[in-house]
């Protein structure tokens, strides 16, 4: 099955949608903001998103993929009468990076820090560029959901502004940076969830902000080599870290990310023996216990899950897209 029927059938599976209004931001940690993703029915997903205020503006890292999130967090900004300074997009999947424009379109000194992992994937024969193609060519069907044809217009148009998405100042490697007067601390994870992944690390509250190396329900393995995946948790476990903002779900402990890292390693074993897709995608629900708050995300879980499996032995452990296998 296709993930987006998979989508649309655990969709089917819930309540009717209710009217998306702007997430609202809360504080997590001293000048520091969870203005928090979703996942609606029939809808892409949107990143969490996290705002560092510092002292000559706001670092605001992942920018979401749908107007109302990029709303709420322009409602955020106009609340504190701080600037945009910097957008840091932890990597380019769109649900991170499609609101890049709007952000910029209301704070034009904003400027983007990303990896070049986005260039690659607006090549020619990128990841980006070949879902475009696939988009335009579909012909609508009947039973598509009524938001369909309006997630693949936000996909088109963010497609159509492409520019928006690549680094004004790209991030090769490790190290400190100061944004908006604030130093944090920038880390380069290679061939991870994309081939060139950011994290971030601020030694003042002890909050790391990890983008999808940690997914909730599951990790999306569509553009991933997840060996490679595995030594990033493993990365971010050496950082002392006191609380950890995934790319989808709440705020986690250590000991929760530390649940979640060996989920991630047993599940990639499982991937690799004989076990059944479905065994597989059970074990993973039930590693990840705790953080899975209600039995509509570990219905979700395990169907991502089971997709995964699958997906990862057609393609040889790791996706097409992984430059290293
Ligand atoms: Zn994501």
């Amino acid at each position: 099955m296709r993930l987006a029927a998979l989508l649309v059938a655990l969709a089917l599976t819930q309540a009717a949608a209710t009217p998306p209004s702007p997430p609202e931001a809360r504080e997590i940690a001293p000048d520091t903001f969870l203005v928090p993703g979703g996942m609606l029915p029939n809808r892409g997903p949107d990143g969490n998103t996290v705002v560092f205020a510092g002292p000559d503006g706001l670092v605001v890292v992942d920018t979401g993929r749908h107007a109302w999130h990029s709303d709420g967090i322009l409602a955020f900004a106009r609340a504190r009468r701080q600037p945009i300074r910097a957008i840091v997009n932890t990597h380019w999947h769109l649900d991170h990076s499609s609101g890049n424009g709007r952000l910029k379109a209301a704070h034009p000194d904003a400027r983007v820090y990303t990896t070049r992992a986005v260039d690659r994937a607006l090549a020619p024969d990128g990841f980006l560029t070949r879902n475009a193609e696939m988009a335009r060519g579909r012909t609508p069907e009947p039973t598509d959901p009524p938001t369909r044809a309006e997630e693949t217009a936000i996909f088109l148009a963010t497609m159509e502004a492409f520019d928006e998405l690549r680094p004004d100042v790209p991030v090769e490697a490790s190290g400190t940076m100061r944004l908006a007067g604030r130093p944090l601390s920038v880390r380069a994870a290679e061939d991870a969830v994309t081939d060139a992944d950011l994290w971030l690390y601020d030694e003042a509250t002890g909050v790391a902000v990890i983008g999808d190396l940690v997914t909730l329900p599951a990790p999306f393995f569509e553009t991933a080599c997840p060996a490679q995946w595995q030594q990033a948790l493993d990365a971010v476990w050496a950082m002392p870290f006191r609380l950890a903002v995934p790319g989808h779900g709440a705020p986690m402990t250590r000991e929760g990310f530390d649940m979640y890292r060996g989920a991630f390693r047993a599940f990639r074993a499982c991937v690799g023996s004989e076990a059944e897709s479905r065994a597989c995608a059970d074990a993973w629900t039930r590693d990840v216990g705790t953080l899975l708050k209600t039995d509509v995300d570990r219905r979700q879980a395990t169907g991502f899950a089971a997709y995964y499996v699958d997906f990862l032995r057609t393609n040889g452990g790791a996706s097409p897209d992984c430059r290293v296998k």
